[in-house]
């Protein structure tokens, strides 16, 4: 494939890559990457940043083309030095990954992604992309800067019991999209057998039951598959993006 390379100046700034011809795209595959030296370029079992750069790239390859856009926000922003403190406090006292940064007197979470969101409008042109990310702060940013955005979530398998938790904090503290580690627990096995068993115990319902019991076991089982998959949040992100396109009026075919 060929890539072009830009570099993005400023504080929240870094390297875009761009594989292939993003031009011939309506919506090309982008994933928008904070720098982690310990995930990225060592492998650490304790973060899922590089399982997801991997995916990202894995996705984008067969896709062939899209965009990378690697920022220099190491540590969520603060950058490598106090993130080896925040692992030292979270380690040694109990506290989480983002509750140690607190500790530390820093905020959970200082990235901001308003200067990616202006390359990937202003540099190359786009309008519409296919946003490879969990985390709903990088959907609102390029909503916030006029890109539609299809969210396509990164599933990965935590290397380890630390990244287990991780991901989990992530998930219930800062509301990252990710499905509850007992999706991981029992493993991607689960997830035809338990849809299968939520059809069959409907339909016997349905069945054999009287009509307000297999309505009630009809509502029970869409709302217990609606919390417990992991495509759940595409499902809402997706009716967000239906609601937006019949309020705005048709984007232009963007111009590069
Ligand atoms: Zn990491």
């Amino acid at each position: 494939m060929r890539v072009r390379v830009h570099s993005i100046p400023g504080r929240d700034g870094g390297h875009a890559l761009i594989f292939g011809d993003i031009e011939r795209v309506t919506a090309p595959l982008v994933r928008i990457h904070s720098r982690c030296l310990y995930g990225d370029a060592l492998q650490s079992d304790d973060c899922d940043c590089g399982p997801e750069l991997d995916q990202a790239m894995d996705m984008i390859q067969r896709a062939d083309a899209g965009v990378l856009l690697y920022l220099e926000q190491e540590g969520r922003g603060a950058g490598l030095e106090v993130k080896a403190e925040g692992l030292r406090v979270a380690q040694n006292e109990g506290h989480d990954t983002y509750s140690a940064y607190v500790a530390l007197g820093h905020q959970p979470d200082y990235r901001e992604f308003d200067t990616a969101t202006r390359f990937l409008a202003e540099n190359l042109g786009l309008r519409s992309v296919r946003l490879l990310t969990n985390n709903q702060d990088k959907v609102d940013a390029l909503q916030i800067g006029d890109i539609a955005v299809t969210r396509v979530p990164l599933i990965t398998e935590p290397r380890s019991r630390r990244a287990r938790e991780y991901m989990e904090v992530k998930r219930t503290h800062r509301g990252h999209l990710l499905p509850p580690m007992s999706f991981h627990r029992i493993g991607r096995l689960a997830d035809p057998v338990f849809l299968t068993l939520a059809v069959t115990v409907t339909a016997a319902a349905i069945y054999w039951a009287p009509r307000p019991l297999a309505v009630a076991a009809f509502i029970l089982m869409v709302a217990i598959v609606q919390a417990w998959h992991p495509a759940r949040t595409s499902v809402r992100l997706r009716l967000r993006a239906w609601r937006r396109k019949l309020t705005q009026r048709p984007q232009a075919t963007p111009s590069r």
